[in-house]
């Protein structure tokens, strides 16, 4: 396959710059190694928009962090992603920390964050009742929100896609090189593509892919974080996102609402060898419950509905690398994108569009050329009743609930297969619609999200996955039965 360019990595650093490209009179192509969007970083993290307080001042970092997280309520509204300005506390118990949160505070006012301020004592209890008492201080940061970065990527792939560039999975890069004609030659397992430019969007592959690219090494530090996930309350005992001071190997632990009004604990540091192992662990959990006491004394996991943990992308040269391969033409990346590189995306992937349309002497599609993403119906389960029958009465799938947990109906479901860049798995209908992502986590709802997958792609239920590879969720001769061709055995 040959195009002018070609991304690996559906990450959000990915997706934001598909849909940038999508903007120009050039075929793009991205590629992943797994079998849907946001399956790196993207899917595991705290979902925080931070305001770019913490960032050192003058680091591609702090400068992405700010200008991305401008971007992100217009960008949001516009994609119809899930985002909200809860506001944050960096909290201290003692002189130590609030030497580090007058820091923070400098720190942001040169980056240009407004309205941050220190509170004391009592301030910070009377905006965050259930905090620790003994809190002495805390940084408060007016414009932190908090957004699904999952739902963001899948959105802005499906601009992307709406917009020409084509998206493949299960596509594992194994070499780049470059071929005599002077384009990039990208080989996967099973396919070879050709391009002009070669973009490295690869998350915790970052440095590999650049090694294969470069004769300039760099070197990759994988730092896991892992989580608890609580269920969604009408109350939750925070409001805002509380961080602890941070430390060299991190934002810290905190304490977070989601979007989605679930509560989120986490996440630990810990540096791994292997940049996929993802597992969680006793030691991990038992590191989380016990920092994350410390900010929330009442702790209670009761409610937890789920673990599960993120890697982070750490260079050693402690910033992201944006821009061209130095001494390889026409080779780009945007690497080493750990925190706040989910803040950051749409700045990254807009300066890095810019300098690859003008090296590249691309054009411009006209305005009218460009097809706005359709405005997605909310979500069912946020509907008043009067809005439910209204879409009953206009779609009867909409009567139909599949996921009881969350209140997802099969009209929403078949909806997400059927996007532009569609769920194939049970977890990218979960990701899209939050089905499965209750307090039963699928227990009900899986065999029948999996039918649907099977009934729209016109795929056998046992080739349905949970996420790829081998997670099949059912043996062959059980599938047969089901679709009453074959014997029980
Ligand atoms: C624990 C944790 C907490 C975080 N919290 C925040 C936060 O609150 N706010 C914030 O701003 N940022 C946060 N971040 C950082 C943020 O999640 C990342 O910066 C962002 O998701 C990186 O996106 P990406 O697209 O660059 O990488 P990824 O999302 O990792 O995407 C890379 C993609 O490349 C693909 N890939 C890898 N290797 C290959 C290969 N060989 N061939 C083909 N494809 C390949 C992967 O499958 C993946 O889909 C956090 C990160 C972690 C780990």
């Amino acid at each position: 396959m040959t195009t002018d360019i070609l991304i690996i990595g559906a990450g959000i650093t990915g997706t934001a710059l598909a849909r940038e490209i999508s903007r120009y009179d050039v075929s793009c192509v991205v590629i992943d190694r797994a079998c849907d969007v946001a399956e790196g970083a993207t899917k595991a993290n705290s979902g925080i928009v931070h305001a770019g307080y913490d960032a050192v001042p003058g680091t591609l970092k702090a400068k992405y962090n700010v200008a991305g997280a401008a971007e992100y309520p217009g960008l949001c509204r516009e994609l119809g992603v899930p985002y909200r300005r809860c506001g944050a506390l960096v909290i201290g118990f003692d002189e130590a920390d609030e030497a580090s949160l007058r820091n923070l505070l400098e720190r942001g006012i040169r980056n240009g964050v407004e309205g941050l301020r220190i509170l004391d004592h009592d301030a910070v209890l009377k905006m965050e009742p259930n905090l620790n008492p003994e809190v002495r201080s805390a940084l408060y940061i007016p414009t932190s929100a908090i957004v699904s970065p999952y739902e963001m990527a899948f959105a802005l792939a499906d601009d992307a896609a709406l917009n020409g560039v084509a998206f493949r999975f299960n596509q594992p890069v194994r070499s780049v090189e470059r071929t005599n004609g002077g384009y990039w030659k990208i080989c996967t397992d099973t396919d070879q593509y050709e391009c002009r430019a070669v973009v490295n969007c690869a998350g915790a592959s970052g440095a590999e892919i650049h090694n294969m690219i470069s004769d300039i090494p760099v070197e990759m530090i994988h730092r896991r974080g892992q989580y608890y996930l609580l269920d969604r309350a009408e109350h939750q005992p925070f409001a805002m996102t509380v961080f602890q001071c941070p430390s060299r190997m991190g934002k810290g632990v905190l304490v977070s609402p989601t979007v989605h009004g679930n509560l989120l604990l986490g996440p630990t540091a810990e540096d791994i060898d292997d940049p996929l192992d993802t597992a969680t662990t006793a030691e991990g959990l038992a590191d989380i419950l016990q920092k994350a006491g410390r900010t929330w004394p009442g702790i209670s996991t009761r409610t937890n509905i789920t673990n599960f943990s993120g890697i982070r992308a750490h260079l050693t040269t402690d910033d992201f690398m944006v821009g061209p391969v130095s001494g390889c033409e026409n080779a780009y990346e945007a690497i080493g994108i750990e925190s706040p590189g989910l803040s950051s995306a749409p700045a990254i992937a807009g300066d890095l569009c810019r300098m690859i349309a003008g090296e590249m002497k691309w054009n411009r599609k006209a305005d009218d050329r460009i097809r706005p993403v359709p405005v997605r119906e909310k979500a069912f389960s946020s509907m008043t009743a009067e809005e439910r029958a209204g879409m009953v009465r206009k779609d009867p799938l909409y009567g139909n609930i599949i996921c009881r947990c969350e209140t997802v109906t099969e009209a929403e479901i078949r909806q997400a297969v059927r996007r532009p860049v569609g769920a194939r798995t049970i977890d990218g209908v979960k990701r899209r619609t939050r089905a499965g992502m209750g307090r039963c986590q699928g227990g009900f709802c899986l065999p029948r999200v999996a039918a649907i997958i099977a009934e729209e792609t016109g795929c056998s239920l046992a080739e349905v996955t949970k996420d790829g590879g081998n997670s099949r969720i059912l043996a062959e001769p059980l599938d047969a039965f089901l679709k009453g061709g074959g014997d029980r055995e």
